[in-house]
C-alpha cells in the first residue's frame, strides 16, 4: 500500500487534527489514544510519514523506540500499573487500522482484561487530564 499523507496521524503531525499531546520532539510525537484499551493508553508516532516498521528509516525507528521507552516510563509512573504492554501492528492482516507507524503503550494489571481495540471513545476531559499528568511525568 502507498503511504496516505491524509491519514489521521499525519493530520495530527501537521496540526490539522487535534490530539491530547503528552510529548513532542523533532522526530516523534506522543498523545492519548482516544479509544483506549486501558486507562493511560498512549500512542507514540514518528513525524516521518511511514506506514509501518517495514517502511520506516533506521533513524526514524531509533527515534521511535527511544521516545516509546520514555513514554512507557511516564505512563507507568502515572498509572502505577505493574506492567506495560508495547504493541505495534504492521498491515491490516496484523490488525493495523491507522496506516502511519505507531507504538501502543498500554498499562497492564494482571486480572484486568484489556478493552477491545479501537472500539469505545473515552471521555475527553479525562483524556485531557491524563495527558497533562503523563506529560508532567516525562523525564
Ligand atoms: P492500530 O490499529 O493502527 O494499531 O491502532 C490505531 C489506534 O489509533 C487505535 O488504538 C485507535 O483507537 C486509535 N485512533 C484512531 N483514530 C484516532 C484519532 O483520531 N485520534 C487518536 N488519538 N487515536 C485514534
Amino acid at each position: 500500500m502507498t503511504y496516505d499523507p491524509n491519514n489521521i496521524f499525519a493530520k495530527i503531525v501537521r496540526g490539522e487534527a487535534p490530539c491530547f499531546k503528552v510529548y513532542e520532539d523533532a522526530h516523534t510525537l506522543a498523545f492519548m489514544d482516544i479509544m483506549p484499551q486501558a486507562e493511560g493508553h498512549t500512542l507514540v508516532i514518528t513525524k516521518e510519514g511511514a506506514e509501518s516498521i517495514l517502511d520506516l528509516s533506521p533513524e526514524g525507528a531509533a527515534a521511535l523506540i527511544k521516545t516509546t521507552q520514555k513514554i512507557a516510563a511516564a505512563v507507568k509512573r502515572v498509572t502505577n500499573a505493574p506492567g506495560i504492554l508495547l504493541a505495534q501492528l504492521n498491515g491490516a492482516a496484523a490488525g493495523q487500522t491507522v496506516f502511519h507507524i505507531h507504538f501502543h503503550v498500554i498499562p497492564r494489571t494482571s486480572g484486568l482484561d484489556l478493552k477491545l481495540h479501537a472500539r469505545e471513545t473515552a471521555n475527553f476531559e479525562q483524556l485531557k487530564t491524563l495527558a497533562a499528568k503523563i506529560a508532567a511525568a516525562v523525564k
